[in-house]
């Protein structure tokens, strides 16, 4: 078989311990699963089951890079998330299985259009511009779950240029991994290389360009990202 011109290249991130790298395919995101945020947001946390969003594999940031600071855009928010990555998949996941279906965990950050999401939200319109534009999924290196274990607790914070932004806890998820994996398996067939960020405690707010984003999950690692 030939193609009529190269085929785009395989997004992968890198894995803790090995030089094979984790190669994506599919990059789900959870809206609202923490208190303190939805809170912020304007919601009420007990009244609402999970929701799922996209973003493109190949608005991934991976190896260190830098976030540049989309033109066409009001606010960009910072939103520090544990990420899982799967490497099995199934449909209608039982909550109990479903953390035999994750490789390992990783550090991200869910960049958003701020404005161009309360824009679409106002409007009744798709998220996309807002949450799946290019460079919007800085992730750290993913820590194999062999060697960290699931961790159901501990810190989760964002600094911006050494001031302490966003902080939480893994325990305030109001949905946790597993149950997170059970809901979006009865809506999508999951698949080895398929990657869940879950959701972002209180605290986001706006980046400039020439300010450096650091974040971080305890027991899974850290991440620096410049704006530029
Ligand atoms: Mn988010």
């Amino acid at each position: 078989m030939t193609y009529l011109f190269d085929p785009p290249p395989v997004v992968s991130v890198p894995v803790v311990g090995t030089d094979a790298r984790f190669p994506v395919r599919r990059v789900f995101c959870v809206g609202r699963n923490y208190r303190d945020h939805a809170i912020e947001m304007g919601h009420d946390p007990d009244r609402e089951p999970p929701f799922f969003f996209t973003k493109d594999a190949r608005a991934l940031v991976t190896d260190g890079g830098p976030f540049p600071l989309p033109r066409a855009t009001g606010e960009v928010h910072h939103e520090v998330e544990l990420v899982v990555a799967l490497r099995a998949g199934g449909s209608d996941v039982a909550a109990a299985d479903a953390l035999g279906l994750v490789h390992g965990y990783a550090v991200g950050i869910d960049l958003t259009r701020r404005s161009l999401q309360a824009d679409a939200k106002k409007a009744g319109r798709p998220w996309d511009t807002a949450k799946s534009f290019d460079h919007s999924g800085p992730i750290s290196a993913i820590a194999p779950a062999s060697a960290v274990g699931h961790p159901a607790s501990g810190a989760i914070w964002l600094d911006v240029d050494g001031a302490r932004r966003q902080t939480g806890d893994l325990a305030q998820m109001i949905w946790s991994v597993p149950e997170l994996i059970a809901h979006l398996s009865g809506l999508f067939r999951l698949e080895a290389g398929d990657l869940v960020f879950t959701g972002t405690p209180a605290g986001v707010g706006p980046v400039m360009v020439g300010q450096t984003m650091r974040c971080g999950v305890e027991g899974v690692g850290e991440l620096t990202v410049p704006v530029v």
